[in-house]
């Protein structure tokens, strides 16, 4: 069945249908705005995520299921970066009326499962025709303990820069379908599956070990860049401690210039953070414990210092990788 034989409400019915709910939610999905309660103590973090297909997903690339958990995993992304714990799910959804009912499910499947994965609850959201392409637009809301919200702002001269997982997986991944090829499963799943490192965000935040964060969706040249901003300080990264996934390893053997993905490839979704130098071996055991391991890549330096990087020489050289902007190419 196609959608323009449903209709908008009945659309609305089958989400809300397959709705839960949670604590704090008064009212949810099928009234004019959702009533819900935060926590006492706790305040309020709101995100918003626009995708738009051919710009940020294909939907010959990605299953719509994918699709749908991807739009919610960005946003939890946010929430981690802020050390919240994620709670309230908006989606609005434009497509056109000749998509298949079937492929609407399996994209409001994906985003029930990544909802309910980390804890958040789908309250509301808006629906409307497109004249062609998907736009969806995801808004989450997380709560955090006041005053433990971690921000970019935070980062002084001798903290650690420490980051989670591998980089440049996401983008090369993407890079080898542009090239017509086909990345290993694994690799094809660093990108249309990533993971919101949600524990590891909360777990840094609420020990009070992050004096700055953000998640990693530009490429580390790029959102390194804004805490350096936010912070007023500089920063070194060493080339041979940046994390790399085995299958990226073995590409770059054979083209260093991929390295550049690990740098300002985007969409990694790991979390980067500045620690105190002498509380590293802390944020370390908070990454174990989550079972997201934590790489030190460098340390935060002076302001006017900008952001350098350092090779296996020992050279210094300012980092000119540019992560992704939609404006400038
Ligand atoms: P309005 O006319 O006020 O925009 P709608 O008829 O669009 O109201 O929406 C009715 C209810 O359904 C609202 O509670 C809204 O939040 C919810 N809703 C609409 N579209 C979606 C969607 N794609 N996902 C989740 N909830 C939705
Ligand atoms: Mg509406």
């Amino acid at each position: 069945m196609r959608l323009s034989e449903l209709g908008e409400f009945r659309l609305i019915d089958a989400i809300r249908a397959r709705t839960g709910t949670a604590a704090g939610v008064h009212r949810g999905i099928g009234d004019d705005a959702a009533e819900l309660e935060l926590p006492p103590g706790h305040r309020l973090l709101t995100s918003t995520d626009l995708l738009l297909e051919d710009v940020h997903f294909r939907l010959d690339w990605t299953s719509a299921f994918d699709l749908g958990r991807k739009a919610v995993a960005v946003n939890l992304s946010d929430i981690a970066a802020m050390g919240g714990a994620p709670r309230f799910l908006y989606v609005g959804l434009a497509c056109s009326g000749a998509t298949e009912v079937a492929q609407l499910e399996a994209f409001v499947d994906g985003v029930l499962t990544e909802a309910a994965e980390h804890g958040a609850v789908l309250v509301g959201g808006d629906t409307c025709r497109s004249p062609g392409p998907w736009i969806i637009s995801v808004t989450i809301e997380g709560t955090a303990p006041a005053g433990k919200a971690v921000g970019r702002d935070g980062a002084r001269p001798g903290d650690a820069v420490l980051v989670s997982g591998t980089l440049g997986d996401s983008a090369l991944a993407l890079a080898l379908w542009q090239q017509g090829l086909t990345p290993e499963p694994w690799l094809a799943e660093r990108h249309t599956r990533p993971v919101p490192r949600v524990a590891l965000g909360r777990g840094l935040a609420e020990a009070g070990l992050a004096t700055a964060m953000i998640d990693l969706s530009d490429g580390i040249a790029s959102d390194l860049e804004h805490i350096l901003q936010a912070s007023g300080v500089g920063a070194e990264i060493r080339r041979a401690a940046v994390p790399l996934s085995p299958p990226f390893r073995a590409r770059l053997e054979r083209q260093p210039e991929l390295f550049d993905l690990a740098l300002g490839g985007g969409e990694d979704y790991e979390l980067l953070c500045t620690v105190p130098a002498a509380r590293v071996a802390e944020a370390l055991a908070v990454g174990e414990r989550c079972g997201v391991p934590l790489s030190a890549v460098g340390a935060i330096t002076p302001a006017g210092t900008g952001l350098q990087l350092r090779d296996d020489a020992g050279t210094v050289r300012p980092l000119r990788v540019r992560g992704y902007d939609h404006f400038c190419r």
